[in-house]
């Protein structure tokens, strides 16, 4: 790059976010679920998350591990998008999954009122008001769009620009009374309850005749995720049923592990797919 600035300790920042190149490790699952380490740079760095230059693909849903090598501090983060594509990799931009995050230690002036944007599901083309965090207007800014996840879909979509009215359709809410009410969620808020959600559901995991409850998160029609003490290698063959209830009927179907990484904490975090339609009787072994 030919720049001459130097890997320190940054000053504080009096702006929203900063141009900092700055060496980051990242841990995650690429598109096809292979694990990768790649050290790297960020290109900014903001109070709520990173964009990084990266040469490894991305999901659009994917989470990272972010480590700043100077300190060995961590941040789990999920992508918001990709801003641009070159001979050196994808730019991406990553949101703390818990923030206040920050393992470089940056020093941002108080938070200032967060962007409003009208955005429409790509997947159901439902319209909501989302107020964007300070790494989202950046991805938000570059392509007019983002990954969020999507309650009808039940799923992270690609959300875009929009001119519809964003209309309050939960149950039990006067909708009706206040058609022009407005939905206003954080994507980070809404991911995080959406997690939560997601983290009372369990999934029980057939492996060599042996039974274990897992807790699982992000299901889809695809698959799911589980955090486990066990370790499932990539490709492991599994039998899962997705959600498990105890005492019921259950349906199991052949699955396969396509990614599994061991976190800060000693657990495993795995990556499911199915290999058949859920819920199909027999299959191939
Ligand atoms: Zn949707």
């Amino acid at each position: 790059m030919g720049t001459k600035k130097e890997s320190t300790v940054p000053n504080p920042v009096d702006a929203p976010s900063a141009k900092l190149q700055l060496p980051v490790e990242v841990i995650g699952a690429d598109l096809y679920g292979q694990q990768f380490f790649e050290r790297t740079r960020t290109q900014t760095i903001h109070r709520d998350g990173v964009s990084i230059l990266l040469v490894n693909t991305l999901a659009p849903d994917s989470e990272v591990i972010l480590r700043n090598p100077e300190t060995n501090e961590e941040a789990l983060a999920f992508v918001v998008g990709q801003s641009r594509e070159d001979d050196t990799g994808h730019v991406y931009g990553l949101a703390y999954l818990h923030p206040p995050a920050d393992p470089w230690h940056m020093q941002f002036p108080a938070a200032h009122a967060a962007r409003m944007v009208q955005l429409e599901c790509k997947g159901c083309h439902s319209v909501r008001t989302l107020a964007l965090s300070s790494i989202e207007v950046e991805i938000f800014e570059a392509t007019r769009e983002l990954t969020h996840p999507c309650k009808n879909c039940d799923a992270s979509r690609t959300w875009g620009e929009t001119s519809r009215n964003a209309i309050v359709k939960e149950p039990g809410k006067s909708a009706a009374q206040n058609p022009n009410l407005r939905s206003v969620v954080s994507p980070i808020e809404e991911r995080r309850k959406n997690k939560r959600m997601a983290m009372k559901k369990v999934a029980c995991i057939r492996f060599s005749g042996v039974e274990v409850v897992v807790a699982c998160e992000d299901i889809s029609k695809e698959g799911f995720r589980f955090t486990s003490h066990k370790e499932y290698p990539e490709g492991t063959r599994v039998e899962a049923s997705v959600p498990y209830t105890k005492s019921s009927t259950n349906i199991f179907c052949m699955s396969s592990v396509v990614y599994c990484h061991k976190m800060p904490d000693g657990q495993f975090r795995h990556g499911v797919n199915y290999t058949r339609t859920r819920g199909s009787i027999g299959w191939d072994p």
